[in-house]
């Protein structure tokens, strides 16, 4: 009966330490998300208001994430080199705070280094910290989200709404690959806001995020997988 009981222990102990392997893992993944964030949805969303009183208009980069199909949340914090921010400053610096700020709390810095620590450490391999954040640099230069939706006439606005192929529609005209979008639902109460929302606003979700994959080597665009990024049938707001 106690032998029963050990060998019950030791095999839950395995499959523990098999499942902390690979959540730390050596970094295999499949693909690459390229994420790409619109800072007035992390501020509106938010527990407490963004550093800047008027979050950034344009889209940032939020992260450059090796993934599984499987889980596509997984790989992460990879064994591997931390951040090092002297590996990114004297070239990359100036270009990473337009294009890859902090719209939360402000400190960029911190936004890149937890970054690279929980998700760059898995495709350290392919890309080392410098070509990481240059590659993302590039892919976000070379995707601008922000202007290709304009030139579809979409463009921030309170009441107006969308739906997802209307989003979609445009970006793939342009890469010529399915993208991602993640949405956030309405707080239910606006953070600073006594005043009630417009109903438009009320039954409705708020863009966020526009994923684009590449593949293994995060040199070509592929197809990404639709997974549940946005709540089906239910209006967009980009605003
Ligand atoms: P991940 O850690 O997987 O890259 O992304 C999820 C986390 O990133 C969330 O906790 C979200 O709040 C955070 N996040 C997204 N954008 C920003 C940002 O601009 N600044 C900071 N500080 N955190 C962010």
């Amino acid at each position: 009966m106690l032998k029963l009981s050990s060998l019950a222990f030791l095999v839950l102990g395995f499959a523990f330490f098999l499942c902390f392997i690979m959540s730390t893992g050596d970094g295999s993944y499949d693909y690459f998300q390229f994420v790409q964030q619109w800072p007035p949805t992390n501020c509106r969303v938010r527990n407490k208001p963004c550093s800047k009183p008027r979050p950034l208009q344009i889209f940032t980069i939020h992260g450059l994430w090796p993934s599984n199909y499987s889980n596509p949340t997984m790989p992460s914090n990879c064994n591997g080199s931390q951040f090092e921010a002297k590996k990114v400053y004297p070239r990359l610096q100036s270009k990473l705070k337009i294009s890859w700020p902090d719209v939360e709390s402000g400190n960029d810095t911190n936004f890149w280094e937890r970054e690279w620590n929980k998700h760059g450490t898995c495709s350290s391999r392919i890309l080392n910290q410098m070509q990481y954040f240059e590659r993302s640099y590039e892919m976000w230069r070379s995707y601008n989200i922000t202007n290709i939706l304009k030139n579809a006439s979409i463009v921030p606005s309170a009441t107006q709404t969308w739906t997802y192929s209307d989003i979609v529609s445009p970006i793939k005209a342009v890469t010529q690959r399915t993208p991602l979008l993640r949405c956030k639902s309405h707080p239910t109460k606006p953070k600073g806001q006594a005043k009630s929302q417009p109903t438009s606003q009320a039954n409705s979700q708020f863009l966020h995020e526009v994923v684009l994959c590449f593949d293994y080597n995060a040199l070509i665009l592929i197809d990404c997988n639709r997974t549940a990024g946005c709540r089906n049938q239910v209006d967009i707001l980009f605003a």
